[in-house]
């Protein structure tokens, strides 16, 4: 699962227009998840749950209905009885990717994903494409070859793989059919030597390139047994709670030993930071390398080892900017361990120090690196979340 997903959001920034060249950077402030991620997790919080695949998807598609939908989902997103709509789009291929984890008999992965694609796609390219992406996830499951793999897609679902990443690149427009965006994603994956080269490959194909990566990466992520820590940390820092929630009960359900042993504890850090009493963590984090936090008043019982605490696992997790407004709250004596830790931080990141009380701001500048700011004169309107919105940062910080 979370081999689509990083394939989702390693390709957004890329849709509709191409990377310039193979070796583009992985992920940049603006990676976000889109529509592929959310149903997905849709798909798989049904399989978790045994709900029905369209009151999930229609659950969560409202939640986030800014993901990038197309126009007929939108539209089925906001009825109150959503039917099929006949649609062939890619739809279907992008978030069936839960499905062979739950079933290892092919029958039922593939009929599983057909009731997963059934709600909206309909028609048959629709159902072919769901298919055919649940069937390449369960062969490499099984560990199959890729010869053997290649030739079965190709035989019982009549898509042409033969032709290479090179030559598909050349003709390549923004196709959002299923027909039309799978068997590339397949040829992106037989063509990879590991998961990391199966989701570049299909993000420098160009077009629906969020869709081509995520089916990529999902068969990839089944072949290759291994999504690197690195992707994954990304991953993680990207999603919501709620998202994040899902994904860990679908891996420590059914995910490899080694996503399970380095997402688990990730979700665990960021669950813990986001329950630490007192420090509201504002939503610009959902999109952006960045975490917001805002330290509670006196009264709420927030103390000086909460806000370390806070400090050394947004570290931990690698966040590129760290924003803690300390609304004027004074730790005393314990400010100096605060400051320490967030000079440590500014080393490795972008340290945001909003509203010290004076005695913390006096014990923290001289320890700061030139990276790092202190804001001691921020007026408390100032919206944070609206200040690191694209790119404000670098604005705030020259
Ligand atoms: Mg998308």
């Amino acid at each position: 699962m979370i081999g689509g997903i990083a394939g989702d959001i390693i390709g957004s920034v890329y849709e509709g227009r191409r990377a310039r060249e193979y070796a583009f950077p992985l992920f940049v402030p603006s990676c976000r998840f889109t529509d592929d991620t959310v149903m997905t997790l849709a798909v798989a919080s049904a399989l978790l749950d045994n709900a029905s695949y369209r009151d999930r998807m229609w659950e969560l598609g409202r939640r986030y209905p800014h993901a990038g939908y197309g126009g007929s989902f939108h539209r089925w997103l906001e009825s109150s009885d959503p039917q099929p709509y006949h649609s062939f789009g890619n739809g279907s291929a992008m978030r069936v990717g839960a499905v062979p984890w739950f079933f290892r008999d092919e029958k039922d992965v593939l009929r599983e994903a057909r009731r997963s694609a059934e709600p909206t796609h309909d028609h048959p390219e629709g159902i072919k494409g769901a298919e055919a992406t649940a069937l390449c996830i369960r062969m490499a499951l099984d560990g199959r070859g890729k010869p053997e793999i290649k030739r079965r897609i190709a035989e019982t679902f009549r898509y042409d793989l033969s032709r290479s990443c090179n030559a598909i690149r050349e003709h390549h427009g923004f196709d959002v059919t299923c027909q039309g965006t799978v068997p590339p994603a397949i040829i992106a994956f037989l063509e990879s030597r590991n998961y990391e080269d199966a989701v570049r490959k299909a993000v420098f194909l160009g077009g629906d390139s969020d869709t081509l990566a995520c089916i990529a990466g999902s068969i990839a992520e089944a072949f290759y047994r291994e999504v690197p820590e690195l992707i994954i940390r990304e991953v993680v820092k990207r999603l919501t709670m709620d998202l994040l929630g899902i994904l860990r009960d679908g891996t420590a359900r059914q995910g490899t030993e080694r996503t399970r042993r380095a997402l688990l504890p990730m979700i665990a850090a960021l669950a813990k930071l986001e329950a630490v009493a007192g420090l509201e963590l504002l939503p610009a984090r959902i999109n952006k390398d960045c975490i917001i936090a805002r330290v509670a008043g006196a009264g709420s019982g927030l103390n000086a080892d909460a806000v370390c605490s806070f400090i050394g696992t947004a570290h931990g997790l690698r966040y590129g900017t760290l924003v803690l407004d300390f609304e004027g709250r004074d730790f005393g004596a314990e400010g100096v361990e605060i400051a320490s830790l967030l000079a440590e931080a500014a080393a490795s990141c972008i340290v945001l120090v909003v509203n010290p009380a004076p005695s913390l701001a006096a014990t923290l500048q001289p320890k700061l690196p030139k990276n790092a700011r202190v804001l001691a004169k921020l007026d408390h309107a100032v919206n944070l979340a609206d200040l690191l919105a694209a790119r404000a940062v670098e604005k705030v910080w020259d």
